[in-house]
């Protein structure tokens, strides 16, 4: 894919020294990146980007440029978030063309708001390429439609990341027309699916785990909020995506799942 962008080109038209460029990039498929994303990361001299962006995606980048890891692992030692920031900082200064490289898009769950921030107040300029966020690239790769015509009329992003600390306010969350696209939500489903069940949203409705959505290894469990901490236990150390929901009903996954039930009960 790399070759089909002129780094050149896009050197000379979109360099702008001691500029960052927050870029999102996408769930996985390099396929999934915008061109603008794309040529950025080709034309870059250093990237400093999040664990979850693949390597698929990294090759884009010039073999001459700098490329340094600054993800967080849940449970693993991270680079703190002040360090982040300086280090953009120092990268702009020294005349670099920069790009941040975040998983998904900058602007959801992604810290992307603080870093702007951070950069502001140094007068550091930013510009920020919009990506594709797992909610929307694993939906699309499940065939699952995050809204549909009377039955989900609503759409909420969270993330369960601190489910247990009681930040979340599950009353609307529980609403029977509301799709829910859970980020960081693999540690916490058991007390997330409890405490939405006892917020009024019944124990049969549906959900799907999404797991490396859009990867090569993906996988979608699906299964009804009672059991969802056990399907969300599959993912291991793997990013994972929740969806509750009706919707879920309209899936492949879920259809093929029903398929696979009647099969099995016919050969009986
Ligand atoms: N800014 C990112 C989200 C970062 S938070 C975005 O817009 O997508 C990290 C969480 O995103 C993970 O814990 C997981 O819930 C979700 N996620 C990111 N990539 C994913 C993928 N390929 N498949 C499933 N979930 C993913």
């Amino acid at each position: 894919m790399g070759a089909g962008f002129d780094r050149s080109a896009a050197r000379s038209e979109l360099a702008q020294p001691g500029k960052v460029h927050l870029v999102g990039a996408g769930p996985g498929d390099p396929e999934l990146l915008t061109i603008r994303a794309a040529r950025l990361i080709a034309a870059a001299d250093v990237i400093l980007h999040d664990e979850l962006v693949t390597a698929e995606i990294l090759a884009i980048a010039h073999p001459g440029a700098r490329l340094v890891n600054v993800g967080k692992r849940s449970g693993a030692p991270s680079t703190g978030q002040d360090h982040i920031h300086r280090l953009l900082v120092e990268a702009a200064r020294s005349g670099a063309m920069v790009v941040r490289l975040k998983g998904g898009d900058p602007f959801i769950f992604g810290r992307g708001g603080e870093e702007v921030e951070a950069l502001r107040a140094e007068g550091v300029t930013v510009e920020i390429v919009p990506g594709i966020t797992a909610a929307l690239g694993c939906a699309a790769q499940a065939q699952l439609p995050l809204t549909f015509r009377n039955e989900a009329v609503q759409l909420t992003f969270l993330t369960a990341h601190r489910a247990d600390a009681g930040e979340l306010d599950y009353a609307p969350l529980a609403a029977p027309t509301t799709t829910l696209a859970v980020y960081m939500g693999k540690e916490t489903a058991g007390s997330f699916s409890r405490k939405l069940i006892a917020a009024g949203r019944p124990a049969d409705t549906p959900v799907a785990v999404i797991i490396n959505g859009t990867r090569p290894d993906e996988k979608t469990l699906t299964g009804t909020l009672a059991n969802l901490a056990s399907l969300a236990a599959a993912a291991g150390k793997a990013p994972a995506l929740i969806i509750v929901g009706e919707v879920v009903r309209h899936s492949a996954p879920w259809i093929d799942e029903l398929r696979g039930q009647s099969e099995t009960q016919n050969a009986a």
